[in-house]
């Protein structure tokens, strides 16, 4: 089964991707993380990408694309895959019906103050990757991983000002996408504000996994 999260950054597609991935053994793939891992071995690829995602604003569709064909033809994949923050242009999507066929595609719903407030707070480590947020899931002490000890950080695009024009970005290029999968009778709504169990049982439903 092919699935795609939709959502605004900060929506918890992430978080609901390791669900999924559980719950139906299938990876997930980020183009998020491709990318930041790409900037952290400074490759070309992350050069280039380095400067629009800390101001907020999208990769190139060729970039994204031909990362996410050369994913694709991991073995892990050959029953399918969670897409988590791809596609998020039209173009891409368009580029993605050529090369697999999707089956469903889940838009997390949140409004934007919900989600100012969440990614404002956010900290993640930066040996492990653990995310972590100051009011709602603090680590045990302040600023430091409770998984590895090393320090918290705020990622580059989680500052208000970035966090706004990723919001921007987000309803002017990427919510479109709706209307493109509604189209096609593949998109399912489900509300992202409430606890994770809340979502894990929203997304259970709309999978028919209860
Ligand atoms: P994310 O962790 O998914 O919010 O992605 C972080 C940043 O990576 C975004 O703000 C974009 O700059 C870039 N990015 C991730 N996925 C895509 C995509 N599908 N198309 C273009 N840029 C992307």
């Amino acid at each position: 089964m092919t699935l795609i999260l939709l959502g605004a950054p900060g929506a918890g597609k992430g978080t609901r991707a390791e669900y999924i991935m559980e719950a139906l053994s299938i990876p997930s793939i980020s183009t998020g993380n491709l990318l930041r891992e790409a900037v952290k071995n400074q490759t070309f690829l992350g050069l280039r990408a380095k400067d629009l995602m800390d101001a907020g604003k999208l990769v190139s569709d060729e970039v994204v694309v031909s990362m996410v064909k050369d994913r694709l033809m991991e073995p892990d994949c050959a029953n399918g895959c969670i897409f988590d923050g791809f596609p998020r242009t039209l173009h891409q999507a368009e580029e993605l019906d050529k090369i697999t066929n999707v089956d469903m595609v889940i838009s997390i719903e949140v409004p934007d103050e919900v989600i100012e407030e969440r990614m404002t707070g956010r900290r993640v480590c930066q040996s492990c990757g653990a995310t972590y947020h100051i009011s709602s899931a603090p680590p045990k002490i302040a600023d430091v991983c409770d998984k590895c000890g090393d320090a918290l950080i705020v990622r580059e695009d989680d500052s208000p000002e970035v966090v706004r024009q990723r919001l921007h970005t987000y309803h002017e290029q990427s919510e479109p996408l709706k209307g493109y999968y509604e189209a096609q009778g593949k998109l399912r709504m489900i509300v992202g504000t409430g606890t994770v169990e809340e979502g894990q049982k929203l997304i259970a439903k709309v999978l028919g996994i209860e």
